[in-house]
């Protein structure tokens, strides 16, 4: 890092030094022809009424007066103003001079203007002009060779500030740890990039622009370089917030550069970071100030829809807020395919820590796998961040490798130093959520008619602690009532669980009773499924109210039936809770297996856990390494 820096500050001062050159060199001709700059027309007079000048000569067409003083040899010059209020103002004087002092009179020619001196005046202008061309030449080659110079951190002038990735350290699939679903989604667009012909021939169609969805420090910029590395494409990165500090059209300028070049070199890769800094939903700016963005934006839609398919530029994107992103962005033909980057799971975090302790020496105490354990909700960034505090510790103590307690202090300066509410979860949070999750799962598995479940995680994903995910198996039109009880059901869970296993509740179920209790209001005043208040609708049945939920809703009905409503939506959610109480004591056994595994695992998908309600699947929570960490370091050396 700070050899690049000083790397770039090098090539930069030379340039620095040319404007100075010019000015210096400027003024000394401007001195040398024009006379002593500090003396005013004035002055001059004065000195010839002081009887100070020995001899003179003016120059009549360029006004140019050459001088010298009595007592002294060297001429000197000076530019006069206007040559005939000089010869007013000073001939007649000298003459009378030179009447009264005979024997030392005043020296004096008026010269008629030559060319040559006409010459000699613009020799500055001509001076100044070769060596601005000099300069601009200078400038546009240093420019090009930066470009095409094989460092991958270079800034080059008045063009989009483009990091091209040639050469240098190439990064890899193998680099990024852990994250075999996003690989194997990209692994389409690095076949492609190696060989768009093949493609081609196909006819197969292949995504402009793909956009990476996650957290930061997940490895969404890895992941990209790692494109372009696979492919052995050039990349040439640009970051959203780089546009910001821009002048007005320079951001749009920028983006028809980045994608000329990209073309120029294709098959190639785009990588835009922080896309969200310029493609923010279009308008939704305060006050002024985003109208360079939006520019901008527009001219990255104009750009995405001015190219072809298959013209090999490949365009990848990142954010952490998709939500904010204006729709425009993601419409087909533009960034039509998403992949969103997690957390990493307990696997992923072992793998992501064994990339990073390659060219570190461990001691034989520490186990990989054991800081993966206690890391849930560190991001690959993290975990980087704790083995390099870990081993700037070690360092610090004069240690050989890296023992348990400097990691298990790293550790503790990661998540005090980022200050991140999903970092490091402690075991009992940790139990929490698995029971949680479980809870959810149990009631969804037992009860009949609800979707099989998709996936179980607690590894947090954006605000929420864990995920429960079902798929369903067809597209339903029609809910029946008895299915929407269900559901209640299953939402339940979560607060279920928990209750019953650490008999306490969190705020962790929040979400779920909103939800639940919303659902259940519902049932009541739009859908008529209350037997108590008949197929009636309550309200103004308008579910979409434009500003917020109940603005404008119009009450329709008294008093006395809202608090029937609110009796109904009780009883309705009152009875859910008691099922699901019933349903998760009935399969204790199944919700402690199934949260057990998750506090081990992390994670469970669909098959397996299909398996394990069946009591088929093959597993321990014992969760071993396939390789050894400490003796991962001898087989690299
Ligand atoms: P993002 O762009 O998502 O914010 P980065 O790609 O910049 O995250 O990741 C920051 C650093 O974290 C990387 O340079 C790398 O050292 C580390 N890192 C993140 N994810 C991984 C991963 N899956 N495998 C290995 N290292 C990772
Ligand atoms: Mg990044
Ligand atoms: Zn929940």
């Amino acid at each position: 890092m700070n050899n690049d820096k000083r790397k770039r500050i090098g090539s930069v001062l030379p340039l620095l030094l040319v404007p100075v050159l010019l000015i210096t060199v400027i003024t000394f001709f401007m001195n040398s022809n024009n006379g002593e700059k500090e003396l005013t027309y004035f002055d001059i007079v004065s000195l010839y009424r002081e009887d100070k000048i020995a001899s003179y000569e003016l120059n009549l067409s360029s006004g140019v007066l050459t001088y010298t003083l009595r007592g002294e040899k060297t001429e000197r010059k000076y530019n006069v103003p206007s040559v005939t209020l000089f010869y007013q103002d000073v001939h007649d004087y000298v003459m009378q001079y030179n009447e009264a002092h005979p024997d030392s009179p005043v020296l004096y020619n008026y010269k008629a203007g030559s060319s040559n001196s006409w010459l000699l005046s613009m020799l500055p202008i001509l001076i100044s002009i070769v060596l601005l061309g000099v300069l601009m030449f200078v400038m546009t080659r240093r420019m090009n060779q930066s470009i095409m110079s094989e460092s991958n951190r270079t800034i080059s002038f008045g063009k989009a500030r483009i990091r091209k990735n040639e050469g240098g350290k190439k990064v890899t699939f193998a680099d990024v740890a852990g994250a075999d679903e996003e690989k194997e989604e990209l692994s389409e667009i690095v076949e492609f990039l190696k060989d768009p012909s093949k493609y081609n021939a196909l006819g197969a169609r292949i995504p402009k622009g793909v956009l990476l969805v996650g957290p930061p420090g997940t490895g969404k910029t890895l992941l990209a370089k790692a494109v372009a590395g696979e492919a052995n494409a050039p990349f040439l990165s640009i970051s959203g917030s780089d546009f910001l500090e821009m002048y007005v059209g320079v951001g749009a300028s920028r983006v028809r550069d980045l994608f000329a070049q990209a073309k120029k070199s294709a098959p190639s890769i785009i990588f835009i970071d922080e896309i969200d800094a310029v493609g923010r939903h279009r308008g939704a700016g305060m006050g002024g100030g985003h109208d360079e963005r939006e520019q901008t934006l527009n001219q990255m839609l104009v750009e995405m829809d001015g190219f072809v398919e298959n013209e090999g530029v490949i365009v990848i994107a990142a954010t952490n807020r998709p939500d904010i992103l204006d729709p425009a962005l993601l419409r087909p033909g533009r960034f039509d395919r998403q992949i969103t980057v997690g957390y990493p799971d307990i696997k992923g975090r072992e793998e992501i820590l064994k990339v990073h302790a390659r060219n570190k020496s461990l001691a034989p105490d520490v186990n990989l796998l054991d800081i993966a354990r206690s890391t849930v909700g560190f991001t690959g960034a993290d975990l980087e961040n704790l083995l390099n505090e870990a081993a700037l510790l070690s360092a610090r103590r004069g240690l050989k490798a890296i023992t348990k307690s400097e990691i298990e202090e790293a550790t503790v300066k990661v998540v005090v130093g980022t200050e991140k509410r999903s970092h490091k979860i402690s075991e009992k949070d940790k139990r929490i959520t698995a029971y949680h999750e479980a809870g959810h799962a149990i009631a969804t598995h037992f009860l009949e008619g609800q979707d099989p479940v998709h996936q179980v995680s607690i590894v947090p994903r954006g605000m929420a602690g864990g995920f429960t995910m079902s798929l369903p198996l067809e597209d339903k039109t029609h809910i029946a009532k008895s299915h929407m009880e269900d559901d209640l059901v299953t939402l339940l869970g979560g607060r279920v669980a928990e209750k019953l296993v650490f008999d306490d509740i969190t705020t962790g179920a929040s979400n779920d009773i909103e939800r639940a209790s919303d659902m259940a209001r519902k049932m009541v005043t739009k859908y008529g499924m209350s037997d108590n208040l008949g197929p009636i609708t309550f309200g103004s049945g308008h579910d979409e109210v434009f500003l917020g939920k109940d603005y404008g809703t119009v009450r329709n009905y008294s008093e006395e039936i809202a608090k029937d409503i609110d009796i109904e939506v009780k009883d309705i959610i009152t009875k859910a809770y008691q099922r699901c109480e019933n349903l998760l004591i009935e399969h204790r056994d199944k919700l402690d297996e199934l949260a057990e595994y998750l506090i081990a695992h992390e994670k469970i998908d669909g098959e397996d856990f299909a398996k394990l309600m069946d009591g088929t699947l093959e597993y321990t929570n014992e969760i071993v390494s396939e390789r050894n960490p400490g003796t991962e370091e001898a087989d690299h050396a």
